[in-house]
């Protein structure tokens, strides 16, 4: 999936812009990048974040917004924990997004270590949201178990606010497979769907040494442009790598947003 950039030539002229900018930080999307403030809107048809205003507010800044995010946690503590440490080497805010399956104890039997550990993720500023209970195809659940949808969606939900005492404010389909129905649970759950801009290889379950090979180059020669949503897993693969991917990009100018409406 791709993450459509807004095209609206209001946005461009640097004086809309700087409105937009203050306009948003209230009434929509702004990314919050230390001391850099990237606009952002919700797009309806996509019922996704896009840029609106890149450009023009990092030429403002003369830095460049990425986010990274992590799917499919916290299940993995080690990796977790070391993942951590490296975004805070590198001063970097990401957003996880989480299936609840990890956390409940009737499907997972450390889901009480994986609580401590999304507890440890959101007190170090990172933003938690929601990847759906048990990380079904929601086209299948759709088909077979329609009424299974709700939960999926609505009940991750519901399950954080139990555990966190807040509610996600961001949806992201598994395998980024949303459906309009889904679209709908998500949005009357108080969610804006979070696309992905760019993917890295690491999930792959074996690690050949041509699969290494090929998952390192892809590593280091991923171009990142400004407003980039990646997708990260808590994988070993990250953990090898993330380091030197967020040096590099700390040297192309970057800084790492969150969303928050
Ligand atoms: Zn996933």
């Amino acid at each position: 999936m791709s993450l459509k950039r807004s095209d609206r030539s209001g946005f461009i002229a640097t004086s809309l812009a700087v409105m937009a900018f203050f306009t948003a930080a209230f009434t929509c999307c702004i990314w919050q990048a230390r001391s850099v403030k990237q606009t952002y809107a919700i797009d309806p048809e996509a019922r996704a974040i896009v840029a609106t205003n890149t450009s023009t507010l990092s030429s403002m800044f003369s830095r460049k917004v990425v986010l990274l995010s992590f799917d499919d946690g916290p299940e993995n503590t080690r990796n977790d924990h070391a993942i951590l440490a490296i975004l805070k080497k590198h001063g970097a805010q990401s957003i996880w997004m989480v299936n609840c399956k990890n956390l409940d104890p009737g499907l997972t039997p450390n889901a009480a270590v994986n609580r401590n550990t999304l507890s440890e993720i959101a007190q170090a500023g990172h933003v938690i949201g929601n990847h759906g209970y048990h990380h079904y195809n929601l086209q299948n659940v759709e088909r077979d178990n329609p009424e299974q949808l709700k939960n999926e969606i609505a009940g991750c939900s519901d399950y954080l606010q139990a555990i966190r005492g807040e509610k996600p404010k961001y949806f992201r389909a598994p395998w980024g497979v949303l459906t309009e129905a889904s679209a709908d649970i998500a949005q009357s759950a108080g969610m804006t769907n979070l696309p992905w801009s760019r993917t890295l290889i690491d999930t792959l379950k074996k690690d050949s040494p041509e699969m290494n090979k090929a998952s390192i180059k892809h590593w280091n020669e991923l171009k990142v442009d400004d407003g980039d949503i990646l997708l990260f897993h808590d994988t070993d693969r990250t953990v090898k790598q993330l380091d030197s991917l967020l040096t590099r990009l700390d040297k192309e100018g970057f800084v790492y947003g969150v969303p928050s409406v």
